[in-house]
């Protein structure tokens, strides 16, 4: 509130100049509020797999760097409250997310966290922890998490790659065991830990528009593993998260992502493929969406989009009218989940404005690689 009173004071003050300056600060505005980063991370160990791990000095880093950088830590009920109601944030909030409740969590990043007090969410699959899966805690270990700053959150029962068919199954079979999965998870929180927060992440980050339906339809919030910063103007059922583990636990990196901010997005039209989430059969090769930006003076030459694997992707169609343009990757895109990720200075000095794209392409068998 104190931000836009402040605003609107500029805005007095400036409108003596025309409409240009107002025009401008309006964006500056819209462009300021409900920009949120969230981060993901597995384990916090340094004899864990790598891929998943972030070490115990670089998760210090990784804190230290969000307070040198100005930035609050909110729990993410709070942030997807205040995107939903439209309310505005402050213009630096980041979330510390975790996922699979390993036991690291407990026992190397609450005691650093809980030394801050800043708070997290921990996603849980319920079916590890039942059957007291290795280095994962226990439904009493969870429970005790919040009384320390911790949210728990749904991430299914079995951590299945959710958006596969099963060989033969219908896709009313598929839809009750998705409901069953989110269900079982969403009962165990309650019985164990009194927790009922509709939020959801998708195991591997992997989801289909049908996903996406049953997710909005049981009243879940869906976070996927894209990049980008969250704002009230995407799919509440595919918000991003940066991941934070292996190669993206560099500091220096991490940072760029951190103070990112939403592109703003209009539209995203999904040229080729099967719908407009991003799923895509073995036959779409080299995808195509169409991005149009909220008016504004968006500088299009400065964009650049990458695609997994393989560097630049193609922009064409620029058209600097209606601020659209269309990304295809230069070669075929691999089987199981890739990503556009374009990016766009902004005007705030050192930010850049961030939208990620996901797609989960089948193999020639319509299956996902597992992993
Ligand atoms: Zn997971």
């Amino acid at each position: 509130m104190n931000m836009f009173l402040t605003k609107y004071t500029q805005y007095l003050r400036l409108r003596r100049f025309g409409t240009l300056i107002i025009l401008i600060l309006f964006t500056g505005l819209s462009l300021r509020a409900n920009a949120v980063t969230v981060l993901l991370y597995h384990h916090i160990s340094d004899t864990t797999p790598r891929i998943t791990s972030t070490t115990p000095g670089e998760f210090a880093q990784h804190l230290q760097m969000i307070e040198d950088n100005g930035f609050e830590v909110w729990p993410l009920s709070k942030v997807v409250r205040y995107l939903q109601q439209g309310t505005t944030l402050p213009s630096r909030v980041t979330v510390i997310t975790f996922d699979d409740a390993y036991d690291s969590i407990l026992t190397t990043a609450t005691p650093m966290l809980e030394k801050r007090g800043w708070p997290f969410t921990v996603f849980v699959n319920s079916a590890a922890v039942d059957e007291q899966h290795r280095h994962i805690m226990s439904w009493q270990e969870l429970n005790s998490l919040q009384d320390k700053g911790g949210e728990l959150a749904n991430h299914s029962h079995h951590h299945s790659h959710m958006a596969t068919r099963l060989e033969g199954e219908t896709e009313e079979q598929w839809q009750q065991r998705m409901h069953d999965q989110i269900l079982i998870t969403k009962d165990k929180l309650k019985q164990h830990t009194n927790s009922e927060l509709p939020l959801f992440a998708y195991p591997y980050g992997e989801f289909d528009q049908p996903l996406q339906a049953i997710i909005s339809e049981l009243g879940y919030v869906g976070f996927g593993q894209q990049s980008g910063a969250l704002s009230s103007a995407l799919d509440f059922t595919a918000l991003p998260r940066f991941p934070a583990a292996g190669v993206y636990a560099n500091p220096k990196t991490l940072r760029t992502k951190l103070k990112s901010l939403p592109m703003p997005i209009k539209s995203v039209e999904v040229l080729v493929g099967e719908d407009q989430s991003g799923l895509t059969s073995y036959a779409v090769k080299k995808p195509s969406i169409r991005i149009t930006l909220e008016p504004g003076d968006w500088r299009l030459s400065e964009l650049a989009c990458y695609v997994s694997n393989q560097g630049t992707g193609d922009i064409t169609n620029i058209d600097t009218n209606n601020n659209s343009f269309v990304v295809t990757a230069k070669k075929e895109i691999i089987t199981g989940r890739s990503r556009y990720n374009c990016t766009m200075p902004s005007q705030e000095g050192g930010r850049y404005h961030w939208y990620s794209h996901a797609w989960l392409r089948f193999n020639a068998q319509g299956e996902l690689p597992t992993d």
